[in-house]
């Protein structure tokens, strides 16, 4: 029953790629914490050799991904950073990437201080309307790299019409997932032919594990991709997968209220006197708000508003005062977090650059958490008054 395609998400959350163990019958997929195994006679065995290639419960973990991207493969990676490393080893010297403007700064730093120097060329642009995309593609563009929504000031990609134009060039079109989780968004479905995810947001959902997952429906992409993981060896160990695969068990429900409390803060944050703009794709007059409406189940729990005056010392003193949010980096967990882009996430960038892409001094970003909603509006309320 586990892995039939007919059932609902939450189904395949809680069972897909799982079976009761055969030697005791115990629900849970063990944790498989070997890194060899034992062959009859030599190459003659189950299909396991040694753990970097393959362990079961990260085999569980990978097949459940799959079922809930609609994919026909997972691979898992020791992190999302793991997992865009071996995405751009598909590439050669010489071919070029175009990417959101506003990418996960791990990324762009990987991108710009690793992969620069082996010779490809990394180019960004807003898509917010795909056909700025169009202007940079010429003979060496293999890759299209699209994340949506974005961090932190949440836009919104139409990914189908990225594919449309990846497919008219013949370019590979990978969107990083990690914002919306498969439980909101589905970027195969609209023509993505790889997904990427940092499984330590969402996937895990309780902030005590770091892992990244690939998904594919393309055998000969898969079939590479798993190549590089075992010659790599970004592979995630056994007690992490088996951490990732509990989380993915309550995704659905922790992803309703993560939508439901996101809704209601976003809504809160806009009436309130001190608050400026405030950066979420369910408002209406949110620039792409039907693109979202049309790729996304719902809106989600990440949140990012500025205050009036755009003052750098209010906006500290407010990421100081709360007592129910959590002032820190990451994302997705059960917790409620507050963080300072300007100072904290993205402080790296220059400051011109920086406030270009909508990240002034007094821009707040939050994931909005699974705890009671009236305890975490009472929470933002104290902390703006
Ligand atoms: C966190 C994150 C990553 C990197 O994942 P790690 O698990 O931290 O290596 C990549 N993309 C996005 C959008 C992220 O939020």
């Amino acid at each position: 029953m586990s892995n039939n395609e007919q059932h609902g998400f939450g189904t395949k959350a809680i069972h897909a790629g799982q079976q009761p163990d055969p030697t005791t019958g115990a629900i849970m997929t063990p944790i498989y914490q070997t890194s060899t195994y034992v062959q009859e006679s030599p190459g003659v065995h189950k299909g396991y050799a040694y753990a970097r290639g393959k362990n079961p419960t990260r085999i569980a973990l990978e097949q459940c991904l799959a079922a809930l991207e609609g994919a026909k493969h997972g691979l898992c990676f020791a992190s999302g950073m793991g997992a865009a490393d071996s995405i751009i080893k598909l590439l050669r010297p010489g071919d070029e990437v175009i990417c959101t403007d506003d990418l996960y700064g791990g990324s762009y730093r990987m991108f710009e201080r690793v992969f620069a120097h082996f010779g490809i060329k990394f180019h960004y642009v807003n898509m917010q309307s795909a056909e700025n995309i169009r202007p940079l593609i010429n003979a060496n563009t293999k890759m299209l790299w699209v994340e949506t929504p974005t961090n932190p000031t949440m836009k919104i990609i139409d990914i189908a019409a990225c594919a449309a134009i990846a497919k008219a060039h013949n370019i590979l079109l990978v969107v990083d997932n990690t914002f919306a989780s498969p439980y909101l968004q589905n970027p195969l479905a609209l023509g993505a032919d790889i997904v990427m995810h940092s499984a330590t947001k969402y996937l895990g959902g309780h902030s005590d594990v770091v892992m990244g997952a690939i998904v594919t429906n393309d055998d000969k992409l898969h079939e590479q991709l798993a190549f590089l993981l075992n010659s790599c060896g970004a592979n995630p160990g056994p007690m992490d997968s088996f951490l990732v695969l509990r989380g993915l068990k309550t995704l659905h429900v922790r992803m309703e209220r993560h939508c439901s409390n996101g809704r209601a803060i976003a809504e809160f944050l806009r009436t309130h006197p001190k608050v400026d703009k405030v950066y979420w794709p369910g408002f209406t007059d949110h620039p792409n708000h039907e693109v979202a409406k049309k790729q996304m189940r719902d809106f989600g729990g990440m949140i990012s508003f500025t205050l009036k005056g755009d003052s750098f010392e209010e906006a500290s003193r407010v990421a100081s005062a709360v007592k129910v949010f959590s002032l820190a980096e990451s994302l997705g967990g059960v917790e409620s977090l507050l963080g300072h882009p300007a100072t904290m996430t993205h402080a790296s960038i220059p400051k011109p650059e920086r406030e270009r892409a909508g990240i002034t001094d007094s821009l707040i970003r939050l994931s909005v958490g699974i705890e009671d909603i009236d305890d975490l509006i009472a929470d933002l309320k104290q902390a703006l008054a």
